[in-house]
């Protein structure tokens, strides 16, 4: 089968052309940092209108580029949540017109379920059962796969996602957006023990993640610096991403404790592109006798070859939406996340 499928929950707007076979037959994807950089962080409305701008012209762009018609298609896959509402609309609307114009099945994914089943594009060999360390810009959480559709949270974040954290701290210490790629190439030439950061939740039996003591920590480190030239601010972008690292290992070697039945250790979402978080998670994997499983940096921070990949894991066990389907803020992956006050979901 061959899937279209499209992605507008923030700053990207992305359309790409997958099979069920893992072939990736055209991509695009059209990032709006130019935009938003002015304001230091993503506009929603601003997002939602160079969607609307650009999202149908890139699907004739894709498809053009694949040299096939809409009619080649076999379905039709939108992120349908969770996100900025506005962007996720556009996609979603979009997505729907298209399939009943050319009256193909549609597929309104979790965007989560995206980045969750993302590495299963890139690597053929990984199987369910896998544990899944969760990192992007609005989520932090371990969980065990089982299978398309069926996660079980194991630990959550109790304030900030982890690349939230990062876009805060690139931008107390002035580095730039997006955030988390200027925090980690500040960090390459700084000193990780140049300032003593707390680590929050380190070895406790606590399984979850907490960042905004660590953000904060930053932000009264940098003010009470007596010097704000670069070697300072690297120093603590080094500091802050060594402790960041701490945290998530920890966390996942716990997780790892209370599954026994994972097949490889899993990382996926836009923070899986730190290539100082992959070299930790790898060799935590390979202490576990694991296989360490991480999609290639263009398949960690957001695209649509995910979105459509997600669309053909379902399409194959017949799990397709009707047109009615609706746009989801908020969409937690797992059956308990709606119970879960104030976490991450
Ligand atoms: P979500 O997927 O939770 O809805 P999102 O879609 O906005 O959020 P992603 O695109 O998956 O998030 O990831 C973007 C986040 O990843 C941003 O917070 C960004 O700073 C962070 N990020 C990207 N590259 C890196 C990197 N090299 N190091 C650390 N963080 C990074
Ligand atoms: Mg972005
Ligand atoms: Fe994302």
């Amino acid at each position: 089968a061959l899937i279209l499928g499209i992605e507008s929950s923030c700053d990207e707007t992305a359309v790409a052309l997958v099979r069920a076979d893992r072939t990736i037959v055209a991509q695009a994807v059209a990032s709006q940092d130019a935009e938003h950089r002015p304001f230091g962080g993503v506009v929603p409305e601003l997002a939602a209108r160079a969607h609307v701008e650009r999202l149908t012209p890139m699907v004739e762009a894709v498809l053009a580029q694949a040299g096939i018609k809409l009619a080649d298609v076999d379905a039709i896959a939108s992120t349908a949540g969770p996100g900025l509402i506005g962007g996720v609309m556009v996609g979603l609307v979009t997505a729907k017109a298209l399939s009943f114009a050319a009256n193909k099945p549609l597929l309104a994914i979790n965007h989560l379920e995206g980045h969750a089943l993302s590495p299963r594009l890139a690597d053929s060999g990984l199987q369910f059962p896998y544990l899944l360390l969760l990192v992007s810009g609005g989520h932090c959480q371990l969980l065990a796969v089982d299978g398309v559709g069926r996660y079980r949270r194991l630990a959550t974040t109790i304030d900030d996602a982890a690349g939230e954290a990062f876009d805060k701290v690139a931008k107390i210490l002035g580095l730039g957006f997006p955030g988390g790629p200027a925090v980690e190439r500040a960090a390459k030439t700084g000193n990780p023990f140049a300032y003593k950061l707390p680590r929050p939740l380190l070895n406790t039996d606590e399984p979850h993640f907490s960042f905004a003591g660590l953000k904060s920590a930053v932000l009264r480190a940098w003010a009470a610096a007596p010097d704000k030239s670069l070697p300072a601010s690297a120093d603590l972008a080094a500091s802050f991403q060594a402790a960041v690292v701490d945290c998530l290992t920890d966390r996942t070697r716990l997780a790892l404790a209370v599954m026994p039945e994972a097949t490889a250790l899993v990382v996926a979402g836009g923070v899986a592109a730190n290539s100082a978080i992959r070299d930790a998670l790898r060799s935590i994997a390979v202490g576990a006798g694991l296989p360490f499983v991480a999609p290639p940096l263009w398949l960690c921070t957001d695209n649509a070859a995910m979105i459509a990949w997600a669309g053909a894991e379902r399409l194959a066990l017949g799990l397709v939406d009707g047109l009615d389907a609706v746009a989801r803020p908020r969409w937690p992956l797992d059956p308990d996340g709606e119970a879960v006050r104030g976490a991450g979901v």
